[in-house]
């Protein structure tokens, strides 16, 4: 919705009553929200285009692997855009963040791989690890607007602001939450970076379904059931080998075997279920015009 700039003056007893009537309005678009189902099950979805933002390049597959994989073996374009190199997360005390950011992007190559994502569908966003609330605003949201005019999928995924941790803990997380919704509203309307359709004829382009990963609990709406790529996803995440012990505390490039099986064990033990199959969670919405 663009920014009503009329103003009207209604007496102080109709005020009252408009705005009993605006707050029941907000609370069935609310509620008409939250009840929205898909058409189509996100893992049913064949032959369309998915974008999927993802703050560091491991969160996508963590928050969304299984589904990821789903949806690249049903011969779907799935696109990740990650904001961030993360370059700084290790404690070993001979890393460096450039020698890190290059780690991180071949694992994630390699893990996205493994879920059947092509190197070239990979975007690099480039921004440092944790400093993605500091990075220029409008340039953040503009870029990410290009990104989803020039996509154009037909389901986005992103990480959700909405779990206490991502909330309050993990700041590149925020942003990209915040950010990814904001481009999503400005990628619709036309007067948002008119240069984008001047310069580089990105047409505005409204995203039809949403879904978000890393949800609170509370506000999941929509599980996939990760049963058929349960160990792909594992495996997966385990090419991610920098960001586990004991790569984490000082680097190697492999593992050894014993603490290979006993990380997937782990991880695999984590992994979310319902109605005891191991599934991932989300929050769906759809475009804002649907409201
Ligand atoms: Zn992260």
């Amino acid at each position: 919705m663009t920014t009503c700039t009329s103003r009207i003056t209604l007496p102080p007893s109709r005020r009252l009553l408009w705005q009993i009537l605006r707050s029941a309005a907000y609370l069935c678009l609310t509620v008409a929200c939250v009840a929205q189902t898909p058409k189509t099950r996100l893992e049913d979805l064949h032959d369309k285009t998915i974008l999927v933002f993802t703050p560091h390049p491991d969160d996508d597959v963590f928050g969304a692997g299984g589904t990821i994989a789903l949806l690249n073996r049903h011969h779907n374009k799935v696109v990740i855009a990650i904001y961030t190199n993360d370059d700084k997360g290790s404690s070993d005390p001979e890393m460096s963040s450039q020698r890190l950011a290059a780690i991180r992007k071949q694992e994630e190559e390699a893990s996205e791989g493994l879920l059947g994502t092509a190197k070239e569908n990979l975007i690099w966003m480039g921004y440092d690890d944790g400093m993605l609330e500091y990075a220029a605003q409008p340039k953040l949201v503009e870029e990410t607007v290009a990104i989803i005019r020039q996509i154009r999928p037909d389901v986005l995924l992103s990480v959700d602001p909405g779990e206490w941790y991502e909330r309050w803990h993990k700041t590149d997380h925020r942003m990209a939450a915040f950010n990814t919704i904001d481009a999503v509203r400005a990628a619709q309307f036309r007067l948002y970076f008119p240069n984008l359709l001047l310069e580089r004829g990105l047409a505005p382009y409204t995203v039809p379904e949403l879904y978000f990963f890393y949800p609170s609990p509370q506000e999941a709406n929509y599980w996939v059931n990760i049963e058929p790529v349960f160990d792909l996803k594992a495996d997966s995440l385990l090419k991610q080998v920098s960001q586990f012990e004991p790569a984490e505390a000082k680097y190697r490039p492999d593992w050894d075997p014993d603490t290979w099986q006993k990380t997937k064990k782990g991880l695999q033990a984590l992994q979310e279920t319902k109605d005891g199959h191991p599934v991932e969670s989300f929050r769906y919405a759809t475009s804002f015009n649907d409201r």
